[in-house]
């Protein structure tokens, strides 16, 4: 595995905790030999986690459509910035460039693209394991949620499963390093 897709706030939330663990992500990664691969922006919580993987001697690849460079958000650091048409096209690129997500705190941006990648996997159009940074039970009510769905037979029980909460940066990184997707049974079932 060479490079993990970060999804997270474009804000930087008001939550310290939030902010410190998207640095520490970032370092998490680089120590690790792992390029960053991410929105492209210099602030919020991806300006973080960039600044963490950067300040270790990272690689940090930013993937921004047209529209968003011209507001001047990207990261001046970027080892490689990739400049895109829109964000579909953006939702590819940083998906073909990854080998694993993991999605911190953030709001619909980030719930659009890590559903997207779950989404993906469920059609297997790819296999690559997907990881939330669950920090102070950030998550907690979106998997309720995601269960209640199970329950009521809209969501595959085992791609739930397969998918990882942890409230530690290193944590999971080492979990998405070494679990790989699993195989699942066909979704959905048709009877
Ligand atoms: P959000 O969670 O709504 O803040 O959206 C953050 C996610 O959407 C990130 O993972 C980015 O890929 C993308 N995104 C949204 N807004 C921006 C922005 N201003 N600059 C760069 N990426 C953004």
């Amino acid at each position: 595995m060479k490079a993990i897709c970060v999804y997270c706030g474009s804000s930087q939330g008001n939550q310290p905790l939030h902010q410190q663990k998207a640095v520490e992500l970032g370092e998490a990664l680089a120590v690790r030999g792992l390029t960053l691969i991410y929105g492209g922006s210099r602030y919020g919580l991806m300006g973080k986690a960039a600044e963490g993987a950067l300040s270790k001697g990272g690689r940090a690849i930013g993937v921004l459509p047209e529209a968003l460079k011209d507001r001047e958000v990207a990261h001046p650091g970027l080892t490689e910035l990739h400049i895109v048409k829109d964000m579909h096209e953006r939702k590819a690129k940083m998906a073909a460039l990854a080998d694993a997500f993991i999605a911190m705190p953030g709001g619909f941006g980030t719930l659009d693209e890590v559903m997207e990648m779950i989404t993906w996997n469920q059609l297997n159009f790819q296999a690559k394991p997907i990881g939330f940074l669950n920090l102070d039970g950030f998550y907690d009510l979106l998997f309720e949620f995601l269960g209640h769905s199970a329950e009521q037979g809209f969501i595959n029980p085992g791609l739930l499963n397969a998918l990882m909460l942890e409230s530690d940066p290193a944590r999971l990184v080492e979990r998405v390093l070494k679990a790989p997707w699993p195989k699942l049974a066909p979704w959905p079932i048709i009877s």
